[in-house]
């Protein structure tokens, strides 16, 4: 059975009304990227950072899906003969309100909270405040679970050996500047998978794609994977 690598990030969203970092400047949704999505931003303002991240959840949790989501769950759905592992760089949750049920947030998601103490992971219900008590432990210690510059993103060990045995690797949407899923496609290329790029533009990576698909991935991607045998 063929597998299929799927890597997403910021730009399948755009069409969903989400800002991508490189679209805004360095900044996200009107914040500088270095104050709200780093571990240094964090530990100097954690209220700032929980503000942040207040004001972006019900905006995340509102957007809709594009065609670009719903082509990769019909994928997902229609070709039991392939093994599909998604994996998205996006903290949204679109894939999942596309019918993707099995989606590796490799930079976490808007909806979970992590205790800095106790390690608890849990989802968030509303505002969060950087002093509100751990559900478990207790400690005042919370950060949004999501993976800022300077961590180390999650589930790299799963990642790395999809990688190696994948026949295809698709990335859609991603500049190919955050490593480490910009280094991903070489590392699926170095094990013989054939490489596919769709993007806006051309991603500072994409010497390691064999194919590149430019334009909108709401309108590239559902032929590309409805005809990909
Ligand atoms: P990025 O912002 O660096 O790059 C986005 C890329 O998408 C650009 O190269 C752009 O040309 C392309 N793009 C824009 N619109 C597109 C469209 N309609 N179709 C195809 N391509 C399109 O994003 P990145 O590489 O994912 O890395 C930035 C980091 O930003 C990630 O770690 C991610 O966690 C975070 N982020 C997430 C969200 C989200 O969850 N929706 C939004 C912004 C940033």
């Amino acid at each position: 059975m063929k597998n299929i690598f799927i890597l997403t990030g910021a730009g399948i969203s755009a069409e969903s009304g989400l800002k991508t970092f490189r679209d805004s400047d360095g900044l996200w949704e009107n914040y500088r990227v270095e104050d709200v999505a780093s571990i240094e931003g964090f530990e100097k303002n954690p209220k700032l950072v929980h503000e942040f991240y207040n004001m972006l959840r019900p905006m995340l949790e509102k957007a809709e899906p594009n065609a670009a989501h719903f082509a990769i769950s019909d994928f997902e759905r229609h070709r039991p003969d392939l093994n599909v592992f998604l994996v998205t760089q996006n903290v949204d949750l679109l894939h999942e309100k596309a019918g993707s049920k099995n989606v590796w947030h490799m930079h976490g998601r808007i909806d979970e909270c992590v205790c800095l103490k106790c390690s608890h992971i849990f989802k968030t219900l509303g505002d969060v405040d950087f002093q509100m008590p751990c559900p478990k432990c207790g400690a005042k210690n919370l950060k949004p679970n999501i993976i800022f510059f300077g961590e180390m993103p999650m589930f790299m060990e799963k990642i790395n050996q999809q990688l190696a045995g994948c026949d295809v690797f698709v990335a859609v949407g991603t500049s190919g500047v955050v490593y480490p899923a910009a280094g991903f496609v070489q590392v699926a290329k170095y094990y013989g998978a054939k490489t596919y790029l769709f993007n806006l533009e051309s991603a500072r990576n994409n010497f390691y794609f064999d194919h590149q698909i430019t334009g909108k991935a709401s309108e590239t991607l559902p032929d590309f994977l409805k005809n990909l045998s």
